[in-house]
């Protein structure tokens, strides 16, 4: 990527094609509005790369698999000949390449120069973005440039139904129809039959179209000979009629930029209130833009069968399953800047308590307990079995037993409530969603004369399963159980009780054992492992990660940073000091969250390690397979780690304080916020870090 002073912090930048990498990028390029997202792969084909167009709530079930958010039969793909020749740079490198995303404006913009063996030298500039307004629709347009002779070009584009999933089809088209010179519909069942989708596209510019009538991939083709230094514009527009959709809409005669002026003032609204300045740093100010970029263009305005999944809408890993990653995460990020984006969550979350309950029956206990893995229903969705990175299957037990989800679901409409007021939510779902989350625990926790337990869970720390008394499950678990006992007068008593029950391990220094048998445990020092892949476990083995102290990603310090309010800073500082050495952040969750408690802990210079760190998972590959997709916890949580963490904003008796820390090089950080629906702004500076105002 580049790393150009000069390039505007609104746009992230590509400029040069390395063939290796075109797959994690195409993630990162990936543009949306929050119902659908287009992958940023190449129109004219590219290797094998992983076309899609993933639309919340469209989760299909193939044969014997969990459900996957299927990607749309394509719109996006266009063939290229020049002379004759196709034009593809996985065949022929081009002369020239760059490729811009301009966050402001929701678009992607990619040059080529390029010469085939027997062709003159083309100019290729594509555009391509997703409207802001209404929601099922998207367009691309590609201006052809002839610099050095007269060329012939040929372009076939149409609607494309043989689109594969991972596990295979996942369309069956029912019927198709032109509708125009240079238009069609196309009409297709999802394999499982639970879909039906009807696409329309109208393209224009290359004159009169001649229709290839292919029942799974309809298309046009057309051909125009430009002469040397003048050129074309081919524009296709496409619709898709998804339920939050015009159903019907006709995408003829809408062009790119009519797209990009209809949506700016939703683009402007949503900066309004996404905004952060960093003075002295511009690649963080531009990864800042790029994760809330990335998070809005993800989020659904209104309610839809689904919500934002672990790689938001980018790529296929998690089959777009919703985690922890979103309450946690992405949710306090959203809540203090779109609200709205927020309550969609969570919303979606109350929908799943019917699901939720229906979990907690079958494992014989009361209230809900919320999927680890989440799809459109609200129903448990993870795998029973997965492979590892050599092929051998390994058993997944985070359906059954990862239990502090349902925490986190309270615990994200807790806190979407605080900040935002929205009283209304809290009243009619909110407060149910706490109530039913604490009468599970009531059902499941263990009680005896040695104090409340929960044995055979997993924490955060996927690395050791099966374990008793995970400090961030139980301390969780008694932060909802107290907050369930103020909304609750005849079942206040019960659940004080037994939060005062609740087990934690700590010691004499402040340390509280990650779980019952953590501090047994050999002692690793990760740091000895440098450089070592992105997790020791793959290194040292399953058997041997769950005999040593090893911390997958923030554990107890994540709980420490969740319940700031009631732990007090001493204890962070102890645990901080202790865990962060063990720790291996062999998942994306964890170095932002350290990020954040290192702020707060007056680290900044080390916090600020850890965030360039958590940047680096999605802008440079450093987990590798960014070609699935974006992180969406980490781009939350580094939003996180600089307003909250950096900044130092925190709610204290209902009102919104700041007490910032920041990096040496930063001279100041602004940003607005959400505060009981009133927009904010903040500016703060190495001074006032200095006074700790
Ligand atoms: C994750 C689990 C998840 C499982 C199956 C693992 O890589 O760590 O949280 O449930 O995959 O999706
Ligand atoms: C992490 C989980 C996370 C999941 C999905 C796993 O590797 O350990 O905490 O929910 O990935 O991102």
């Amino acid at each position: 990527m580049i790393r150009d002073p000069a390039t505007s912090t609104w746009h992230y930048v590509e400029d040069r094609l390395v063939p290796d990498l075109a797959e994690w990028r195409a993630s990162l390029f990936t543009v949306g509005n929050g119902y659908l997202g287009t992958r940023g792969t190449f129109e004219e084909g590219f290797g094998d790369q992983e076309v899609a167009t993933y639309i919340h709530g469209l989760f299909v079930i193939p044969p014997g698999e969990t459900p996957v958010l299927a990607a749309a039969p394509d719109w996006s793909s266009v063939r290229i000949t020049i002379d004759g020749e196709p034009l593809l740079l996985d065949e022929r490198p081009p002369a020239g390449y760059h490729r811009t995303l301009d966050m402001a404006r929701g678009l992607s913009t990619r040059t080529v120069v390029w010469r085939g063996l027997e062709t003159g030298t083309v100019r290729l500039t594509f555009r391509r973005t997703a409207s802001m307004v209404e929601p099922g629709l998207v367009g691309l347009d590609i201006r052809i440039e002839a610099l050095t002779a007269d060329v012939l070009v040929t372009i076939e584009s149409g609607i494309d139904a043989t689109i594969a999933g991972p596990d295979g089809p996942l369309w069956m088209p029912s019927s198709w129809q032109r509708t125009g010179s240079s238009s069609l519909e196309l009409t297709a069942n999802s394999v499982d039959g639970s879909h039906q989708l009807t696409a329309r596209t109208w393209m224009h510019g290359l004159g009169a179209g001649r229709l290839v009538a292919d029942d799974t991939h309809p298309r046009f083709g057309f051909e125009a000979t430009i002469g040397n230094g003048a050129h074309v514009t081919f524009t296709k527009a496409a619709h898709y009629d998804h339920p939050a959709a015009t159903p019907g809409f006709d995408p003829t005669d809408i062009t790119v930029d009519r797209i990009i002026t209809d949506s700016q003032p939703l683009w402007d609204a949503r900066w309004a209130t996404s905004r952060i300045d960093i003075v002295g740093d511009r690649e963080a100010e531009r990864a800042a833009r790029f994760a809330a970029f990335h998070l809005i263009a993800a989020s659904p305005p209104k309610d839809t069968a689904g919500s934002i999944g672990a790689r938001l809408l980018s790529g296929y890993a998690y089959r777009h399953h919703v985690f922890w990653d979103t309450d946690i995460y992405v949710i306090p990020y959203l809540t203090v800047t779109q609200p709205d984006l927020a309550a969609t969550h969570l919303r979606y979350r109350y929908r799943g308590l019917e699901a939720a309950r229906r979990k907690a029956a079958r494992f014989g206990r009361t209230g809900a307990f919320y999927p680890w893995e989440a799809a459109d229903t609200g129903d448990e969705v993870a795998p029973l079995w997965v492979s590892t990175p050599d092929g051998s299957p390994i058993r997944i037990w985070t359906g059954e037993i990862e239990e502090h989800i349902t925490a986190c679901v309270a615990w994200a409409a807790d806190h979407y409530h605080r900040w935002s007021g929205d009283d209304a939510f809290f009243a009619e779902m909110g407060s149910e969603i706490i109530l039913e989350g604490a009468r599970y625990w009531h059902s499941r926790f263990e009680r005896e004369n040695s104090g409340a337990h929960l044995r055979n869970v997993i924490g955060p720390n996927e690395y050791h399963v099966h374990v008793d008394d995970s400090y961030f499950t139980n301390a969780l678990a008694a932060w909802q159980l107290r907050r369930a006992a103020d909304l609750s007068d005849t079942e206040a008593d019960r659940y004080r009780l037994l939060a005062d029950e609740v087990t934690i391990h700590r010691r004499a220094d402040g340390v509280i054992a990650e779980h019952a048998r953590f501090l047994d445990l050999d002692e690793i020092d990760v740091a000895s492992f440098w450089p070592a892949p992105a997790s020791l476990r793959w290194l040292l083995g399953d058997e041997r990660t769950r005999e040593v102290q090893l911390v997958k990603q923030a554990d107890v310090v994540l709980a420490q940073v969740l319940l700031r309010t009631s732990s007090d800073i001493t204890s962070l500082e102890a645990n901080f000091g202790y865990y962060a050495p063990r720790t291996d952040h062999g998942s994306s969750l964890s170095l932002s969250m350290h990020a954040f408690a290192a702020a707060r802990l007056g680290r900044s210079d080390s916090a600020y390690e850890y965030l360039r760190r958590a940047v680096a998972i999605d802008h440079d590959d450093a987990m590798v397979r960014g070609g699935h997709g974006i992180h969406a916890a980490a781009q939350g949580g580094i939003l996180q780690a600089i307003i909250f963490g950096f900044g130092g904003l925190d709610l204290h008796e209902g009102l919104a304080t700041t007490s910032p820390s920041l990096p040496d090089s930063w001279e100041s950080l602004g940003f607005s916020f959400v505060h009981n629906g009133e927009v904010n702004e903040v500016l703060v500076d190495q001074s006032t870090t200095k006074e700790g105002a």
